[in-house]
């Protein structure tokens, strides 16, 4: 594939996911508290979790040591944040999930698959690949540190709101009850909120379109599961906080 080529696969690429917001937006995903039974053949949760996310991690670090650019410090760093974000949702935190009984359609394992596939080589394939490289001066541009920031706080975010879940779910026995705590006080899913925060950085720090497009999805993907949520947790609490936003505090 040549530059040109690559470039316009990104392009389509964002213009798919611009297309899917207004369809998403209008149809709930059904895994996790959304799952049906009538969506086709279905898949236990963990390994759903699993098969999906793996691609991601695989593709990346494929297409980023394969191809002809050197690692240089500051793409050794990026490969480094993005490997341990994988790292944690390919393996470990399908692990932690307490999700035994649970069932998933196999077919948004299949969508979340080629979702993966994709984004997995444009990023690692702009790093090995495409991009002019980066010098350590880098380091000390405002994009970096800014994006850097961002990206640090946004995993954080998300870390620790996955964790309140997690652990609710450990006193709810397989149930939901209102989560508490950190961001929870102002919306009802700071771990997409975390999610969108640490791609969009990862986008500026590394300034690379790639970056860019996955920032893009996170938010096609994330807003309108963080609507869904939202609009369940009202409709299944009665005492539900009523001052609490969905995804972004004080906004949605
Ligand atoms: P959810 O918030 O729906 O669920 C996270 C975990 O917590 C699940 O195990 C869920 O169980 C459990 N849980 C959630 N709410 C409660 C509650 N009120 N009481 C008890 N247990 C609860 O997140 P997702 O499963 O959709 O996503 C998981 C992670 O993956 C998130 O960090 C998200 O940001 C990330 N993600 C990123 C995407 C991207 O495009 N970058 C796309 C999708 C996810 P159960 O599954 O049974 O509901």
């Amino acid at each position: 594939m040549n530059n040109e080529q690559y470039y316009l696969l990104l392009k389509i690429w964002i213009a798919f996911a611009i297309i899917l917001f207004p369809v998403l937006l209008s149809i709930t995903a059904p895994y996790g508290r959304h799952s049906r039974k009538d969506w086709g053949p279905m898949i236990p949760n963990r390994l759903g979790w699993m098969i999906m996310e793996l691609p991601s991690l695989v593709m990346f670090i494929v297409f980023f040591l394969a191809g002809p650019n050197p690692v240089y410090f500051v793409t050794l760093i990026f490969f480094l944040l993005y490997t341990i974000h994988y790292s944690n949702r390919a393996i470990i935190f399908p692990l932690r999930t307490r999700t035994s009984q649970k069932l998933m359609p196999l077919i948004i394992a299949v969508f979340a698959i080629f979702f993966n596939l994709v984004n997995g080589f444009i990023n690692g394939y702009y790093f090995g690949t495409v991009s002019g490289g980066y010098d350590i001066e880098w380091l000390y541009d405002i994009r970096f540190i800014v994006g850097g920031l961002l990206f640090f706080m946004g995993m954080a975010i998300n870390l620790k709101s996955d964790n309140v879940l997690l652990a609710l779910r450990h006193s709810s026995r397989n149930g939901y009850s209102i989560p508490t705590g950190g961001l929870f006080k102002y919306i009802s899913c700071p771990n997409f909120f975390g999610e969108i925060l640490e791609w969009t950085g990862f986008a500026i720090m590394t300034w690379s379109p790639a970056a860019l497009a996955f920032a893009v999805w996170t938010i096609v993907n994330l807003v309108p599961r963080a609507l869904d949520h939202h609009r369940w947790y009202r409709g299944n609490f009665s005492d539900y906080p009523p001052e609490r936003k969905a995804v972004i505090p004080f906004v949605i």
